[in-house]
């Protein structure tokens, strides 16, 4: 097989895979693929976390080392225990572990002292002893490990961007990804620029993200331009929504952490 024939043999063997059907699915949504399907695989693991396992071993290890979710995934856990109609007993389960840590941690503390021959030393010894002390003791509070629900978001983000890399020849999915809805958010872009391999696909994703922000900078302006009165009515849909796009170009989808997985970008 030549190199394009086998590239061609891979496209159509991942089609037939789960990762194509997901894509195929943000693709009929509005803003960024990558995003979308973050989103959807996220509320997923929770679910499948809550209900299958929180009893399991390695989940509570990872909820221990980690204290729980970070701010936006603990909000996020608390909504797919409701939506799987629970009333909550999935969450205790998973966070009655993690008090009895805390709870062990802080008598831990409460009881340590400066040590002894340390509190005969003058008072800027003393002080700075107890610098020495604080830091050893937030050192054993702070957490060890990421938030379960980030670590599973760094991995959909990684997969779903290089996917869409190895679909960039594709003329299926070029002809969903080029739909005027569809808006990589910028920090996808850059990841998708990441996992780039050769400049021919690369050409064609910068080309038509040219094309996408430059319709939506138009459209923002004429947006701005018709807030004269007489203008107003002619304002387009298009036109209205135009500022919500733009924020979410630079910011993402709700929830989608921004400076949480740059460790992935330069590798
Ligand atoms: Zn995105
Ligand atoms: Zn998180």
């Amino acid at each position: 097989m030549t190199p394009l024939e086998l590239e061609d043999a891979n496209i159509s063997k991942m089609k037939r895979g789960l990762s194509w059907i997901e894509l195929k699915e943000s693709l009929k949504m509005d803003g960024c693929p990558v995003c979308n399907t973050m989103s959807r695989s996220i509320d997923k693991y929770f679910e499948f976390l809550l209900y299958e396992y929180a009893l399991d071993a390695s989940v509570h290890r990872k909820t221990l080392a980690s204290f729980g979710m970070c701010n936006a995934h603990t909000y996020l856990l608390k909504e797919a225990e409701a939506k799987l109609k629970s009333d909550g007993l999935n969450i205790s389960v998973l966070y009655e572990t993690i008090l009895q840590k805390e709870i062990k941690l802080l008598t831990k503390v409460e009881e340590r002292e400066l040590n002894e021959s340390k509190k005969h030393f003058g008072k800027f010894g003393k002080r700075r002893d107890f610098v020495v002390y604080k830091k050893e003791i937030l050192n054993e509070l702070k957490s060890k490990g990421i938030c379960p629900g980030c670590l599973h978001q760094k991995g959909s983000e990684s997969f779903y961007t290089n996917e869409i890399v190895r679909l960039g020849k594709d003329q299926e999915f070029r002809n969903k990804f080029e739909n005027e809805r569809i808006l990589l958010c910028r920090r996808h872009f850059l990841f998708l620029i990441n996992e780039m391999e050769d400049k021919e696909t690369m050409d064609y994703f910068v080309c038509v993200q040219i094309k996408k922000i430059s319709r939506l900078q138009e459209q923002l302006s004429g947006f701005i331009e018709k807030h004269d009165y007489r203008l107003k009515s002619g304002m387009t849909e298009e036109e209205k929504k135009s500022w919500e796009i733009a924020l979410e170009y630079f910011g993402s989808k709700k929830d989608i952490d921004r400076e949480g997985y740059n460790d992935l970008l330069i590798r």
